[in-house]
């Protein structure tokens, strides 16, 4: 004559099933949640990295040649008929800049190649962690 009627002894078999259903969905929302926002995530990385990257660009190849003469390559472009400069290498857009401060920032790297093979340096270790070396 005890009274055993506590909520787990009534539980059907349906709704043990419903549980385990809601279980089971909500885990799946929980997992598309954490895919989406790891997406995102490394997204958001990767846009990072190349902003890091345009603004570690020299815009400039330096090499020397079998004379040991320094060469010079400036990879800034100016599409015809807009103030823009675009460099080749990373896209980084300048916008009202003249060709006489493009020259100026060849010429820094020219007169400090030290400078520039450090700022080289830090760029290549960027490309290797964004994967693209
Ligand atoms: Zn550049």
């Amino acid at each position: 004559m005890t009274d055993l009627n506590t909520p787990l002894n009534n539980i059907t078999f349906g709704q043990l099933m419903l549980t385990i259903f809601s279980i089971v969905v909500g885990a799946i929302a929980i997992k598309i949640t954490i895919t989406f926002d790891w997406n995102k995530h490394l997204e958001m990385r990767q846009k990072n990295l190349i902003m890091k990257l345009q603004n570690t660009c020299t815009h400039i190849n330096l090499s020397f040649n079998e004379k040991k003469e320094l060469l010079a390559e400036g990879l800034f472009e100016s599409p015809p008929g807009t103030w823009q400069w675009q460099c080749k290498r990373f896209g980084l857009i300048r916008n009202n800049m003249s060709q006489t401060e493009v020259n100026e920032t060849y010429r820094y790297y020219i007169k400090n190649f030290n400078e520039y093979k450090k700022r080289n340096n830090r760029f290549n270790k960027l490309l290797k962690k964004a994967g693209m070396l």
